[in-house]
């Protein structure tokens, strides 16, 4: 009898669409499953707070439960839920969007990006987005049958997006520009300056605007601005958020997309076909977060991510590495190329030799190379004892 090991021998062709099946496996993820395998390493690989939810949100979670809310909320989410988003996004970005029309929960920042390009794409459009970027951007457009196109960004200009390149980067098939300030892995910010520039070009070419702003409360200098609350950018910009970042809820798996109704509109089918809601509890433990105390918890983490920030970028300055001060979220991405070693050497290498996980940055894009991903979102021991080793590892790589 055939078992399904040998389904391969017997069918001749591939089931998996092209498309999926040329999808590389994201490079964070394979990194992973090697740091799994090993006891006692520091890991400042994954990008996820580490606090735990404030317990005032996980109470009215637990209270969801305890109520017996345990059915479908409305497609687009609670109306009390949007309500208090778009206050949040009125108040916090001075971006208005209408909470009946203008606004859908999701599962995350993830589900909204998806649903957004599925939404805007039809084959074969471009969606320019900057590199060193979010691992999930490329196959996110790709997914959607849309085409890439990275504008690289660099670490002499603090890794903002430089809207000359993005200018050239645009052709008769862009449809859409995807910013995400401050940035997933370098921390970098826009300055409205420049947002501003980016603003006029995607007036000027009839672009659609998303932007990913999970990162938008962990925001270290000047005041954080967003590309939708400049005049007449809000009609053209879909505002992504959620509360992994902010509220340390990743696991809770709940966002939002804030744009145009017609747009809005269009996505809720895509989420009503495919996703139905977000959960239940998950949206009414997203309320509290907005609502009560949630904001004070946050500053408290934000203040706490400043003091760890301060101590990570010191460190490796002060072993050799080269490190921007990250105007934001909870990574920093120090350049190695003083060691010689490419990023994925190194990381391999530190991991065997040190037993200390960091993020190779290339798995950020193809400019990222000679640079890796740190995420301070962990104990300030293990950050001093990490920097330390990495320390001891730069310092036996010269010797050599
Ligand atoms: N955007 C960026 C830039 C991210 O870094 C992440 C998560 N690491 C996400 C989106 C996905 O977040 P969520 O948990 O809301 O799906």
């Amino acid at each position: 009898m055939k078992t399904m090991k040998d389904s391969k021998s017997v069918c001749e062709k591939s089931f998996v669409a092209s498309h999926i099946k040329e999808l590389p496996k994201s490079g964070i993820r394979k990194f992973f499953d090697l740091v799994n395998t090993m006891d006692d390493v520091i890991s400042l690989g994954v990008g996820e707070p580490d606090f735990t939810t404030p317990w005032t949100i996980r109470e009215t979670g637990i209270f969801s439960l305890e109520k017996g809310h345990t059915a479908y909320t409305s497609n687009l989410g609670t109306p009390q839920l949007r309500r208090a988003i778009c206050r949040y996004v009125s108040d916090n970005y001075h971006a208005d969007y209408d909470p009946m029309k203008g606004c859908i929960v999701t599962i995350g920042v993830s589900e909204a990006l998806d649903i957004a390009m599925r939404t805007l794409l039809n084959p074969g459009d471009e969606v320019i987005y900057t590199e060193p970027c979010f691992v999930s951007y490329p196959a996110e457009i790709r997914m959607a049958h849309g085409v890439p196109v990275a504008v690289e960004t660099f670490a002499k200009d603090g890794f903002a997006l430089d809207p000359v390149r993005l200018a050239q980067a645009i052709t008769s098939r862009t449809k859409a520009i995807l910013l995400n300030f401050p940035c997933n892995p370098t921390g970098a910010v826009m300055s409205r300056a420049r947002l501003e520039e980016v603003a006029l070009l995607a007036v000027k070419h009839d672009l659609v605007v998303l932007t990913d702003e999970i990162y938008s409360e962990l925001n270290y200098g000047e005041p954080h601005v967003s590309i939708a609350s400049l005049p007449g950018m809000a009609e053209r910009t879909i505002f992504l958020h959620g509360f992994s970042k902010a509220f340390a809820m990743t696991g809770w798996r709940v966002g939002y997309a804030c744009g145009p109704a017609e747009i809005i509109d269009s996505m809720m089918k895509v989420h009503q076909y495919s996703i139905m809601c977000a959960s239940t509890m998950s949206q009414e433990a997203a309320l509290e977060a907005l609502t009560s105390r949630g904001g004070r918890e946050m500053l408290k983490m934000r203040e706490s991510y400043r003091r760890r920030r301060d101590l990570m970028v010191a460190g490796f300055n002060r072993i050799g590495l080269k490190c921007l001060m990250p105007q934001g979220a909870f990574y920093a991405f120090p350049s190695i190329e003083s060691t010689g070693m490419s990023s994925t050497e190194f990381a391999e290498k530190l991991l065997k030799d040190e037993k200390v996980a960091v993020i190779p940055g290339c798995a950020f894009g193809a400019c990222g190379e000679g640079f890796v991903r740190c995420c301070y979102a962990a104990g300030s021991a293990d950050i001093s004892e990490a920097i330390n080793r990495i320390g001891r590892f730069v310092a036996a790589g010269k010797k050599k």
